[in-house]
Formats: C-alpha cells, structure tokens, sequence
C-alpha cells in the first residue's frame, strides 16, 4: 500500500516538476528522434517489472522529447496550457479510473459533466436547453454535430438518414466560407456529404465571412437541402463570421447554422469582447475546445446541440428516450462509447477561475496578441491580420526571410511558433492562449524574433 502510495506521489512529482521548469526550458525541441527511439523503443519486455522503476524509466526517456507547450511563451498553433486544478482534476480522474460512457459507470463523471455543462453553456452565452457532449475536440464535435445537421435537414426532406443512408437521399449543400478549418472538410467526407457539397462563400480582409454574399447564397436554391457553416476564430486571423442576420436569415429559411467555434466561441465569456460573437445563440449546433482557451488538459471538446433529442438520435445507440429533462445518457452525445471522464478536468477549470477569471485570462491573452503586434511591428516587422482576437499574422518582407526567422526562432528557444500561408503568403503566426503567459513573456519573446530577423 504504501509502495503504491510512494508510486503516485512520485508520478506527481514528475509532472510537477515539468511545469515548474516549463517557462526556463528551451521551449521547442528538434527532436531527437534517434536518442528517444534509444530510451523509448527498447525490447518488448518478457517479464513484469516494479511500477516506479517503469515510471521512472518512462520520465527519464520521455524527458528529452517533451515540448514545453503548457509554458508561457508557446505560441505555436492554438495551445493553450493546462491549468493547475484542471491538471490535478484530470490526474485524479485517471486514478479513479472512472468510464464516462454511463451514469451506471459513474454518476459522479455524469453529473460533474452536467454542471460544467450548464456553467460552460452560461459562460459561451449559448441556450440553457442545449444538450453538451464532453468530445476529444472540435474535430469530434465537427463531426457530431454535423451529423446532427444532416439528420435534420434531411428529415425536414422525409428523408431518415440514419436507416436510409445517403444513397438515393435528397442532395445535401453546404454553405461555408473559404476560411472554413479543414476539420470542416473531413467531417464531410466523413458524413458521406463530400466535400464537392461544399459552396464556398467568399471571407472579407480579415477572413470572415462575406455577409451579404452568405445571406445572397440562403435566398438561391431555397429547396435544397442545406447546412451553413460558421466560424468563431479564424485559426490565421482570429475572425469571427458575423453571426446574427445569417443565423436569423438560416432560421427562415428552414437550414441549419452549425458554428465551428473551437476558440472563438470563447469570446463569448469576455464582456469586453462578447459583441464579437452577437446572435452565436440563434444557431443549432456549436464546437468549442476545452483543450484550447480554457486551457484543460487533452483531449477536451464539447459539442452543444439546441436540439438534444436530434443531437442524440444522429449519433447515440441508446433509446431516444433516455434523452430529456436530464435524462440523456453521456454515451449518446459523443462518438465514444468507453472514454475518460472528462467533465472532471472542466470542472475543475471552471472552478478555478471562476466567471471573471476566464473572461481575464481571454481579455488578456488578446491584450497580449496586441501588444505582440504592436511590438514587432515597431521592430519592422509587417503585421497582416487585424488583431481582433489572440491571433498575430507576422511578416519580415520575403517567404524566404520569414521561413527563415520561423526556423531561426526555433531553434534560439526564447519562444515557439509556427508559420502558415495566408493569402498567398508565407506567414509567422502567433496565438496566445496560455493563462500563464506576461506582458514580460511577450516581450521577452518579441525582441528574440526581431534579434533572429535582424542577424539574417
Ligand atoms: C483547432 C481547431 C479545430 C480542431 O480542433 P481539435 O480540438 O484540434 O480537434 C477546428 N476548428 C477550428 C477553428 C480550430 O481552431
């Protein structure tokens, strides 16, 4: 008992230890790959072997491998890292070894994913009656929730998708910007809808959605079959589509607006920046990332459906009547049947911060984007994008030079971002989505990118 006791203590050390030095490693790594295949791909093993000399042979591998993403100064994609409680929550979680398929697995992972639920449908300004998935992602939610869209568009057809198929069934076409995230893409082909389905809509400067061009495109061919796809957060520019007058427009015209709002939908929590995301609470269907801007350990998605019941019949196995006032059973609302609690993490996020607390840390991390921007473009550096949410869209003259300040900056270890192509142009993008991030961290990082472009 007490060897057990000394195995976990010490499993939380080591990753107590890792955060603690997170924000003093460099903070990308070119991996290794031979030195972690040595340590790591070692011979399957014959025999069993003591827990904490497997552990401590996992840390002592690992450790050369591990990015310090839950460090204040990774700017790479959109990451966000773990909070503490958020941490511990997930850590306890996994000793409890609880399933979160079914209440009769655990009550306690059902009802901690019903009052996160309802705080996170209070705090993203979305319908108190929306029924919430705990996901992987929003690439998961995507999917879910588009599955909801095609159900229902094409019930309103007569058309029962989920007995029927798609073979024979009425067309189905799908409305979304040009701007759309690729996991847009593959959830339709997913779906069987195809990506040919799709008819783009052209995006404005900043890479949102044209609104006259999406609400022209709803009045043309009002008989087909039709789901529209929004966007809170371009993941380049950090644009939300305009959401009310389509929402409003969609509604009319019996379609169904599913926004893809892995982090923009956060915006909603933030009194400052909540007209952003006006009218988000007219559509049907929402993704949003935990694992992003809440900053909760992965993988932590969730999927809200303004229509529980069709939400659980697209992609739940248990009967429809389960699903209610209350009554839904977890396993029905994600594409997992067994999976980790994950409602315990949120939770414990959300607790936290408390209310004010995360509308701070969004407030802040878009101060922190703007004062990036400010920074580097006071350097020389081009600044592409306008800087609406926590997105930089960074430029040093030529692709040649920017790729080569992405890779110059990699590999100084100060910071870590990534680079991207944007209208044409080979970009550095920087997202600040880390609740532990300073004004001192960005301005730290902004001077070793402007030292980097300046020595080329
Ligand atoms: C990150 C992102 C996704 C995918 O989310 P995952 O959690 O990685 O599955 C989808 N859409 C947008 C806009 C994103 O930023």
């Amino acid at each position: 008992m007490s060897d057990r006791s000394e195995l976990f203590r010490r499993a939380a050390e080591i990753a107590a230890a890792f955060r603690a030095s997170a924000a003093d490693r460099p903070v990308g790594r070119s991996p290794d790959l031979q030195g972690l295949r040595a340590g790591l791909h070692v011979e399957l093993p014959e025999r069993r072997s003591e827990p904490v000399e497997v552990l401590e042979a996992l840390a002592k591998a690992a450790d050369p491998g591990l990015v310090a993403t839950v460090g204040p100064r990774y700017f790479g994609f959109v990451v966000g890292g773990a909070l503490d409680a958020a941490t511990a929550a997930d850590m306890v979680a996994a000793g409890w070894d609880q399933n979160g398929f079914s209440p009769a697995l655990s009550p306690a992972a059902m009802v901690a994913e019903e009052a996160a639920g309802t705080w996170l449908k209070e705090l993203l300004g979305l319908p108190a009656t929306a029924s919430v998935g705990f996901a992987t992602g929003t690439q998961q939610a995507n999917t879910i929730l588009l599955a909801a869209a095609r159900q229902q568009v094409l019930a309103d057809r007569r058309w029962d998708v989920g007995e029927n198929g798609l073979r024979g069934a009425p067309p189905v076409r799908v409305l979304a910007g040009t701007e759309r995230h690729a996991t847009i893409d593959r959830s339709l082909r997913l779906l069987g809808i195809g990506t040919t389905a799709v008819e783009e809509v052209p995006t404005d400067g900043n890479g949102a959605v044209q609104e006259a061009e999406m609400l022209e495109r709803l009045r043309s061919n009002p008989s087909v079959a039709t789901i529209v796809c929004l966007q809170a957060g371009n993941v380049n520019t950090g644009a939300i589509d305009p959401m009310r007058r389509i929402c409003e427009a969609a509604k009319a015209a019996k379609t169904w607006v599913h926004v893809d709002g892995a982090f923009g939908l956060w915006a909603g929590a933030s009194p400052q920046l909540k007209h952003l995301v006006d009218g988000v609470e007219l559509a049907d269907s929402w993704s949003c990332d935990g694992h992003k801007w809440l900053n909760v350990p992965y993988d932590s998605g969730y999927a809200f459906c303004a229509h529980p019941q069709i939400h659980s019949n697209a992609v739940g196995y248990n009967a429809a009547y389960l699903v209610g006032a209350g009554g839904a059973t977890l396993g029905d609302l994600v594409l997992d049947s067994s999976r980790r609690a994950r409602g315990f993490s949120t939770w414990a996020a959300i607790q936290e911060l408390g209310r004010f607390g995360i509308a701070d840390m969004i407030e802040r991390s878009c101060a922190l984007a703007r004062r990036f921007a400010a920074t580097l473009g006071e350097g020389g550096a081009e600044i592409h994008n306008e800087v609406v949410l926590n997105q930089v869209l960074v430029g040093f003259g030529s692709d040649a030079r920017t790729e080569a300040v992405i890779k110059g900056v990699q590999e100084e270890g100060t910071c870590w971002l990534g680079g991207t192509t944007w209208r044409g142009k080979r970009l550095i993008r920087i997202s600040v989505s880390n609740w532990s991030t300073t004004e001192e961290d960005v301005d730290r990082s902004a001077s070793a990118i402007l030292q980097v472009a300046r020595t080329l």
